[in-house]
């Protein structure tokens, strides 16, 4: 039995947050379009937290839609696949949508147009037959990622150990965003049975749906969806409007009251939370058989003639986007992948849609106080305003001084990690210090330095097992050879040899005896020989009593003897 929304009144509250303008207006007056096939198609490899897949095809080969180019490399990684049917173009680096402006491998498809679909089938209702991991192999193939901004590798999360509740998160608090609100208004009915099949691969004992009590369509249409489902999982909970209530830990804390510990996971108490068009994408792979090929995203702000949401490729360009939406106008300054409070300025729109890409925002700088459009900015002035609003109770202002002075060690005492880059800190700062730039960029030291840490452990036990097994050789070597020693000690001295010579030329002599003694028998039919015969004959006699000579002086020569044991020797 499902239950209606619960009223907000009720409600645990986080620390900090903000209440924002959310401009969600703008983007939502039309139903989501379906963006018209591209000539081109760039898929970048790396469109998720962990590792990037192994290519599967190469340039030149023809590729269906649905079609896996790569596939997961280790267990944190994700699938891709062709969003079209079509040519690869290229495999090479192309610039990607990423804070830190990098190129990185993409596979490049030109559309045929002929929409040939790769052989592919749903396995429907039997899934709820199916075991989890037979499941999670499904979603993993399927090159499913959180599809909330996270990017980790969906079937990596969805453990079934001592996980009780699941909370599917429709909380999309960051402002100008609005995917997952016309997500849910539009196909609520998919998004209630993906997230059923995650409830059953988890074995969770209650489903929440969580929604911000500003979207008023959305929680109408779940809550239909879920009034037509029998299982009795379902609960709707409307939440209250405060940035950022999407965060997972934040969620939990509204919808739960409990806290996920420092350094914790959600999954640390029993808890998951999967966005609500991660539970879509995986109703599409468990009832359809497809893969993740498309999303919805909101392309928005002042800077865009007409804001809407699309259901877009993976791998469309950008501009292709804008110019659907009516292209730029006369206010565009930049484009930000992403909300105004988490996302990133992007350098240029030829880059493409990725699987994290919920939101273009073309805006003006007023627009996006959370990131400022210079790194000039005045000194901290010790206000604690950040403190006062950051949701995961941290001391922005700390993070930030060790941050700027490179004392990593001090920043993660000061618990970096359990910021979730919601830019509060940054949006009240009255010094406009680019808090976020600074925890970003300690955490990527941070990384990497953790990464080199490890190559240089790889690399000095690569050296120690080099060392270990030439080691190993060496005493392999000298035991042979000691052992090889003995066996020669073992033996009587040298004269060995020396007497198996002797024996081998005393059988001689004897052989050469007992044919003497044959020729001193009266050979028979001698008589009435010709002179030629004769002369044979004697030639014969000749040439055996010379070798009889020869092997006599053999025997009784011990020059002879040693030369011939030398060279038997070498
Ligand atoms: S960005 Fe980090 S430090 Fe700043 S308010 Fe958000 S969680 Fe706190
Ligand atoms: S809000 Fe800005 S100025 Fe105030 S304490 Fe934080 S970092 Fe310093």
């Amino acid at each position: 039995m499902s239950m209606p929304a619960e009223p907000t009144g009720a409600l645990s509250q986080f620390h900090g947050g903000l209440k924002l303008e959310g401009h969600k207006h703008l983007s939502t007056r039309t139903p989501i379009a379906l963006m018209p096939p591209q000539d081109r198609y760039i898929i970048p490899l790396m469109q998720h937290i962990g590792q990037a897949g192994d290519v599967l095809v190469h340039t030149g080969e023809r590729v269906l839609k649905g079609q896996m180019l790569a596939q997961p490399h280790q267990l944190v990684s994700a699938a891709i696949h062709s969003p079209v049917s079509g040519m690869v173009r290229d495999i090479g680096n192309y610039p990607v949508p990423h804070p830190s402006g990098i190129s990185a491998q993409c596979i490049v498809i030109d559309n045929d147009y002929k929409d040939e679909w790769v052989e592919h089938s749903a396995v429907g209702e039997e899934c709820f037959h199916m075991t989890s991991t037979a499941l999670r192999r499904i979603i993993r193939d399927a090159g499913i990622v959180g599809l909330g901004g996270a990017g980790f590798p969906t079937a990596v999360k969805q453990t079934e150990i001592d996980i009780h509740t699941l909370i599917i998160n429709g909380v999309e608090c960051e402002p100008y965003i609005s995917c997952d609100d016309m997500l849910m208004r539009e196909r609520a009915r998919e998004i209630v049975a993906g997230s059923e099949v995650i409830g059953h691969i988890i074995k969770a004992r209650e489903i929440i749906i969580a929604i911000e009590d500003n979207k008023p369509e959305a929680i109408a249409a779940m809550q239909a969806a879920i009034e037509e489902d029998t299982t009795g999982y379902f609960r709707l909970q409307a939440v209250p409007t405060i940035y950022p209530s999407g965060g997972e830990k934040q969620i939990i804390k509204v919808v739960l009251d409990k806290e996920v510990p420092i350094n914790g996971l959600p999954n640390d108490i029993g808890v998951l939370c999967q966005n609500v068009g991660t539970a879509y994408a995986i109703c599409r792979a468990i009832y359809h058989g497809e893969p993740l090929l498309s999303r919805i995203v909101t392309i928005t702000g002042h800077g865009v003639q007409h804001p809407q949401n699309l259901e877009v490729a993976i791998g469309t360009p950008m501009q292709a986007c804008i110019d659907y939406c009516g292209g730029y106008n006369e206010q565009h300054s930049r484009m930000i992948m992403g909300g105004p409070m988490m996302g990133f300025a992007v350098q240029s729109d030829q880059m493409p849609i990725i699987k994290l890409t919920n939101c273009l925002l073309v805006t003006s700088d007023e627009d996006t106080p959370a990131l400022p459009a210079s790194t000039a900015h005045l000194p901290c002035i010790r206000c604690a305003r950040c403190v006062d609003v950051c949701p995961a109770n941290l001391l922005p202002q700390q993070l930030y001084w060790y941050a700027a002075a490179q004392n990593f060690e001090r920043v993660v005492d000061y618990h970096l990690f359990d910021c979730i880059e919601c830019g509060c800190c940054a949006y009240v700062c009255p010094s406009r210090i680019p808090l976020v730039q600074y925890f970003r960029f300690a955490k990527s030291e941070i990384w990497e330095q953790e990464r080199q840490r490890k190559k240089a452990d790889i690399a000095r036990e690569r050296h120690e097992a080099h060392q270990a097994r030439l080691a190993k050789q060496k005493q392999e070597r000298e035991e042979k050879l000691r052992k090889k020693r003995e066996a020669l000690k073992a033996r009587p001295a040298s004269s060995t040899a020396v007497d198996a010579k002797k024996a081998a030329i005393a059988a001689a002599l004897a052989r050469v005896e007992a044919k003497k003694k044959q020729q001193d028998v009266a050979p028979k039919n001698m008589d009435n020989l010709s002179e030629e015969q004769q002369q044979l004959i004697e030639a014969v006699e000749k040439r055996r009593a010379q070798a009889v000579n020869e092997a006599n002086n053999e025997t009784n020569n011990p020059a002879t003897d040693q030369a011939h044991t030398s060279a038997d020797k070498h």
